[in-house]
């Protein structure tokens, strides 16, 4: 089983980045890990909530894959957040933090999707932003979600929480 991440606006499904249900707990993992510690602002926050919402010991193995339009983008302040993912990225692929995962990532497997994905947000611009996808997601939020409640971060891991918890202690 595999979970496939892929941005249906390039119409190249050559594009997607395809990955394992393992490699993309780590792939998650180490975005959130570095993400969280350099979001400054609400709406850099969310992107990574949503990110540790695709929490596979929650919502089931190869069920996470997404689109990059299903991301809680917000137009209004979308440059800077794009840049904000970018550098997490960059984070990533210089194993910010990894000593406080409790394992070491295979760079092998996890760079090259990172590198994809900096290439896919790369290309990705204002214009291919759905604000649905964000509205909704904001709206369907309880009142006990994180995002609605300061976003907590985990004490071992420092990552934003989700409603599930911290992705790094569950997966
Ligand atoms: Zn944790």
């Amino acid at each position: 089983m595999s979970n496939i991440i892929s941005c249906k606006s390039l119409h190249n499904p050559d594009r997607d980045i395809i990955m394992s249900n393992r490699l993309t707990d780590t792939f998650l993992n180490v975005l959130i890990i570095a993400g969280s510690r350099i979001a400054k602002t609400e709406d850099q926050k969310r992107l990574i909530v949503w990110l540790a919402e695709k929490d596979q010991s929650a919502v089931g193995e190869g069920t996470v894959g997404f689109d990059i339009r299903e991301m809680p983008w917000n137009v209004e302040t979308f440059e800077k957040d794009k840049a904000f993912m970018l550098k997490t990225i960059r984070h990533a692929l210089n194993k910010k933090h990894w000593e406080k995962l409790g394992y070491e990532p295979n760079e092998k497997y996890v760079f090259p999707s990172l590198e994809q994905f900096a290439e896919l947000i790369g290309e990705f611009e204002a214009d291919d932003i759905r604000p649905k996808e964000r509205t909704e997601w904001l709206e369907a939020a309880e009142e006990d979600d994180p995002i609605n409640n300061g976003f907590p971060v985990c004490p071992e891991h420092k990552a934003l929480l989700s409603i599930y918890g911290c992705q790094i202690c569950r997966n």
